[in-house]
C-alpha cells in the first residue's frame, strides 16, 4: 500500500473539498496550506502504519490537533507536498486512576472535555486557555501550552506523566507511565513536549491531576498602571500565597475589545482606569478563603495599590468576569489581521518593558493601535498591535513586521523570550533562529537528526528543513 493510495479508507481520509478546508488553516486563518492528503487514523497503530509508510516513501507529514494554535504549526505547507495527520479520532480516555491523582488519555480528546472527566472523579485538571473547547490534549503537549493557571500549576511540561508517541521511523513508543517520581535516566517524554511534531507524533498521554479546588475567589480590580499592578502580584502572591491560582493585566481597550465581540458585557466597576487585574485565589480544604481575600483587598485598598474593584459573589459572576479576559481576543480577530505576540520578561521587568516598548511604537509606528494584556504571574505578556482603520490589506504583512520588530527588539535589554507559550511553528521561525547560540541551535539540531534522519517531520517549523 502507498500513503497517497487513492483508496486510503482504512484511514478515513478527507476527499471532500468543502471538509477539507478546516484542515487546511487554523484559528487566525492568516495563513492557508495545501495537502497531499488528509488522514484520521483511529488506533495508535494507525498512526504507525501511516508514518511507515511516511518514511519509506519520503512523504512529509504535519500532526494535527484542533488547529487552534497561532503560529503556523499546524497549517501544511503551501507548497501542498504534506499529509495532513489529524489526531481527532484518537479521542478515548484510557483510564482514570483518582488515588494515583492521574489519568491516561488519547492525543485526540478536547482540552475541555477532559477538566470535565477530572471534575467527574473530584480532581481538577488545571490546564486552561481560551481556546480548550477546540484545542485538543496533543496539541497542547505539542506546544507546552500554558494559560491562566500556569501561576500555580505550571506549563503542560509539569502535568505530563508520561507519553506514548510514533517515532518518525513507525516504532511505537510506549513511554506510558503513571509515576509521580521516575529518576531513570534522560526524561526523554520533556523532548516531546514543545517539540511541535518536528519529533513524532503523541498518541496519548499520563497527565497529572490535582485536588478539585471547592473555594474559588475571583476578583476584577483597577489599577492605576502596570507598575501598581505588579505591585499587587507582590503582594498578593505574599498574603494568599500558593491559592493564588491566576492574575491577569487588562488594558482599557481591551474591554471594549470583549464588548465589541460580546455586547452584553457591562463594564464591571463604577471607575474607569488605564489599566484592570483581574485575579483569582481557589482552595480545597478547610480554608477560609473568602476571608483570606476580603482581608487582602482591605490591605491593598487601604495602601492604594487598588482604585476599586468587585468580588464575583458566584460562578456566574465570576464566568462574567473571566468573559472580559477571553472575549477580548474574539475583538482583536474581528478586527481583521493583526500581530499577536506572546512574549516574556521578568516579573520585575513587565512595566519598564511595556513602558518601552509603548514609546517605541509611538515613535516608529505612531497609527498603530496597542493591546496589552497577559498572565502577570508568569511574565507572559501579548503585546498585540492592531494596524489603523482603513489600512489596505497588501499594506497590512509589512506593517506588523516593522511592530513586531520594536516588540522583539526591546526584548534583549530585559533579557526576555518572543514565545513565552504559543510555540516558534512556521510564523517566528526567523525571529527564534536569530536568537539562537551556536550551542543551542547544534544540540537542537543534533536531537532532530538522532530522531528524524530524514526530515519528514513537520519540516519548517522550528528548523528550516
Ligand atoms: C482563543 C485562543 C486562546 C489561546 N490561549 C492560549 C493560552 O492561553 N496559552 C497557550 O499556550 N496557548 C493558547 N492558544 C494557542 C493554542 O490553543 C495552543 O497552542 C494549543 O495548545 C494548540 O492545540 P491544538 O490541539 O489546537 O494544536 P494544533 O493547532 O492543531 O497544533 C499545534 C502544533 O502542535 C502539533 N501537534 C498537534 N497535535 C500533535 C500531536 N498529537 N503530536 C505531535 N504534534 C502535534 C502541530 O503539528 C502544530 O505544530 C490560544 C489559541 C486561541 C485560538
Amino acid at each position: 500500500m502507498s500513503l497517497l493510495d487513492t483508496n486510503l479508507s482504512a484511514f478515513d481520509p478527507v476527499t471532500d473539498p468543502d471538509q477539507a478546508e478546516r484542515y487546511l488553516t487554523d484559528w487566525p486563518r492568516d495563513a492557508r496550506g495545501r495537502a497531499r492528503a488528509i488522514l484520521r487514523p483511529r488506533s495508535v497503530e494507525e498512526v504507525a502504519e501511516i508514518v511507515r509508510l511516511s518514511a519509506a516513501e519520503g512523504i512529509p507529514l504535519v500532526p494535527q490537533g484542533g488547529h487552534t494554535g497561532l503560529v503556523e504549526g499546524a497549517v501544511p505547507s503551501p507548497a501542498g507536498n504534506e499529509v495532513v495527520v489529524s489526531l481527532e479520532r484518537l479521542n478515548r480516555i484510557r483510564e482514570v486512576d483518582p488515588i494515583n491523582f492521574s489519568m491516561t488519555v488519547e492525543a485526540g480528546c478536547i482540552l475541555a472535555n477532559l477538566q470535565a472527566v477530572a471534575a467527574e472523579h473530584d480532581r481538577l485538571f488545571p490546564l486552561s486557555l481560551g481556546a480548550q473547547g477546540s484545542c485538543q490534549i496533543g496539541g497542547n503537549v505539542a506546544t507546552n501550552a500554558g494559560g491562566i493557571n500556569v501561576l500555580r500549576y505550571g506549563m503542560t511540561r509539569n502535568l505530563v506523566l508520561g507519553i506514548e508517541a510514533v517515532l518518525p521511523d513507525g516504532q511505537i513508543w510506549h513511554g506510558l507511565r503513571k509515576l509521580h517520581k521516575n529518576n531513570t535516566g534522560y526524561d526523554l517524554k520533556q523532548l516531546f513536549i514543545g517539540s511541535e511534531g518536528t519529533l513524532g507524533i503523541v498518541t496519548a498521554v499520563s497527565l497529572r491531576l490535582f485536588p478539585r479546588p471547592t473555594q474559588v475567589e475571583t476578583a476584577f480590580l483597577a489599577v492605576s498602571d502596570p507598575a501598581a499592578a505588579v505591585a499587587l502580584y507582590g503582594q498578593a502572591r505574599r498574603d494568599l500565597s500558593d491559592l493564588l491560582s491566576a492574575f491577569e493585566i487588562i488594558q482599557h481597550f481591551g474591554l471594549e475589545l470583549a464588548q465589541e465581540a460580546t455586547p452584553d458585557l457591562r463594564h464591571p466597576l463604577e471607575t474607569t482606569s488605564s489599566h484592570y487585574v483581574l485575579m483569582e485565589a481557589s482552595a480545597s480544604g478547610l480554608v477560609d478563603l473568602s476571608g483570606l481575600m476580603q482581608r487582602f483587598l482591605e490591605g491593598v485598598m487601604e495602601a492604594g495599590h487598588v482604585l476599586d474593584g468587585t468580588v464575583a459573589a458566584n460562578t456566574a459572576q465570576a464566568r462574567t468576569l473571566w468573559r472580559f479576559r477571553e472575549d477580548l481576543v474574539e475583538g482583536q480577530a474581528r478586527r481583521g489581521r493583526h500581530l499577536r505576540t506572546d512574549v516574556s520578561v521578568p516579573i520585575s521587568a513587565i512595566s519598564a518593558f511595556l513602558a518601552k516598548v509603548d514609546a517605541g511604537l509611538t515613535a516608529a509606528e505612531p497609527s498603530a493601535i496597542p493591546v496589552a494584556y497577559g498572565h502577570v504571574g508568569d511574565g507572559n505578556l501579548h503585546y498585540n498591535v492592531l494596524p489603523p482603520p482603513g489600512m489596505a490589506e497588501a499594506d497590512k504583512p509589512a506593517f506588523l513586521k516593522r511592530c513586531e520588530t520594536v516588540i522583539y527588539g526591546a526584548l534583549a535589554e530585559f533579557g526576555g523570550s518572543i514565545s513565552a507559550e504559543h510555540g516558534i511553528g512556521r510564523a517566528k521561525l526567523g525571529s527564534y533562529l536569530k536568537g539562537l547560540a551556536p550551542a543551542e541551535k547544534a544540540l537542537s539540531e543534533g536531537i532532530k537528526r538522532q530522531f528524524d534522519p530524514q526530515g519528514l517531520m513537520s519540516p519548517g517549523r522550528l528548523f528550516e528543513r
